[in-house]
């Protein structure tokens, strides 16, 4: 006889964005068909007794390096690395060799990523060609993301011809993704100040090493005031246009960019949203002078992003993942402004989040909004997704908050090969990562297959 559900979780405590309350759920067909009951005749049952169980929690701000630059990161391991850690839905960006700016390259990228997620995903489409926006938006694209920037010395992962540095192309972008209905999210730059200046005070100087560089970036140089100026030029276009506009790396950018965003927000009702970089909250300056190149940006104002939180000026909450080979940072000891810069955060951010709920700094209601229900609502995949309800996607992360862990390269399944957090003590972590119910990871060990991930089509209407 066929079991009325596919799985029960059972004895565990559900956190929403406002609501903790004990219940078991009962899923079948991959979807909440019940919550609250004994549900005693199940295929499987799952005892969360003692763990907290959350919506399933999105990565929005991952660089997976498919296609091109795989030997960084691929689909398969970029996934596995997030669902370990906790996540079930992420979201790719677009710096990518061929660039996913055009249908076909879309497509493309669709095709080879499909066979290996291991968690459900969305893609950005590549915002470069004002009239490829459509195509791309009809194609699935969750939204366009724009790089309003360049690298001063042109390093990947900043692809030079990805840059829309010229305004009047970026404010055709906006009526583009307007008019499909998308949300335009932006890395924010004023590229040749941020060069010329950075070239004046650092290099030019012979100040190239790894904490000149961090010097650089907590003074506003590299990532610095040209990331708010341009973000101020973006706020308004994007409010004249009408666009419905994301903010990349708050966190990242001086604090000035953050009152521009709440002004923008609050006081003009401007549709704007922002997600804060975690980084610039749990990079401390011990852990930054640790790693060295192994991370782009560290917590030099960490109560600044915790403000951003409190004031409703953050949307979201990410650890970007950014990866790149330990051989390929490694010479950023001696010229920092030569090598490749990110960071890692796939399989490190949601015990980052619970590291941060046992010192008291975040709650589990802030995490199921900030990192799952906010986003799943922004990309319009809410309530398909995003939260604990019947008829939504069954997924969800059970953290067990008293576990503890170190994190090392060694546990570490991103192809980078190390951890931009190597050594540092977290306590919470994820007991099961749970898509569309199906256990996919438990423990801290992979249990789904490659393939099992579905590709989660953006609500473009047009
Ligand atoms: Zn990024």
């Amino acid at each position: 006889m066929a079991h009325p559900y596919d799985l029960v979780i059972e004895n565990g405590t559900i956190h929403t964005p406002t609501s903790t309350y004990k219940a078991n759920i009962a899923v079948r067909d991959g979807k909440i068909a019940a919550i609250g009951g004994a549900f005693e005749d199940a295929a499987r049952r799952v005892d969360a007794g003692g763990l907290e169980i959350l919506p399933g929690i999105w990565h929005v701000h991952c660089h997976f390096r498919e296609p091109g630059h795989t030997y960084k990161e691929d689909f398969a391991s970029g996934t596995a690395a997030a669902a370990v850690g906790g996540v079930t839905m992420c979201i790719d960006m677009t710096n990518n060799t061929p660039l996913p700016t055009t249908l076909d390259m879309f497509e493309e990228k669709k095709a080879l990523v499909a066979p290996k997620a291991h968690i459900d995903y969305a893609l950005y489409g590549g915002g470069l060609y004002p009239r490829t926006v459509e195509a791309l938006a009809k194609a699935g694209a969750v939204g366009i993301k724009i790089f309003n920037t360049r690298h001063i010395k042109e390093v990947y992962p900043y692809i030079s011809e990805l840059g829309v540095l010229d305004h009047g192309i970026l404010y055709e972008l906006y009526e583009a993704t307007r008019d499909v209905g998308l949300v335009a999210s932006v890395h924010h730059d004023d590229p040749e100040w941020c060069k010329r200046l950075t070239f004046r005070d650092y290099i030019n100087q012979g100040r190239t090493d790894a904490l000149a560089y961090q010097e650089s970036f907590s003074k506003g140089y590299m990532y610095g005031h040209g990331m708010v100026a341009g973000l101020a030029a973006s706020l308004y276009y994007a409010r004249i246009v009408g666009v419905k506009l994301h903010v990349l790396h708050l966190g990242v950018m001086p604090e000035g960019a953050n009152e521009m965003i709440r002004h923008a927000k609050f006081d003009l009702g401007q549709d704007v949203s922002s997600e804060l970089e975690l980084g610039t909250l749990f990079m401390t300056r011990e852990q930054m002078e640790k790693v060295g190149p192994a991370t782009y940006n560290w917590g030099y104002n960490p109560e600044a992003g915790w403000e951003t939180i409190r004031n409703g000026v953050a949307d979201f909450i990410v650890l970007e993942h950014a990866p790149h080979t330990w051989e390929e940072v490694q010479p950023g000891w001696q010229d920092m402004f030569s090598i490749p810069l990110g960071m890692t955060g796939a399989q490190e951010f949601v015990p980052s989040m619970l590291n941060a709920v046992n010192e008291g700094r975040l709650t589990l209601n802030q995490i199921a909004k900030l990192a799952a229900e906010a986003p799943a609502r922004r990309f319009g995949i809410y309530p398909k997704k995003g939260v604990i309800e019947v008829g939504a996607d069954a997924d969800f992360t059970i953290a067990d908050m008293k576990r503890e862990a170190v994190f090392t390269k060694a546990d570490m399944l991103s192809k980078s090969g190390h951890t931009s957090w190597e050594g540092m003590k977290v306590k919470g972590l994820a007991a099961y990562t749970i898509v569309r119910g199906e256990v996919v990871a438990q423990d801290g060990k992979l249990k789904g297959s490659r393939g099992y991930g579905k590709f989660v089509t953006g609500t473009a209407t047009a």
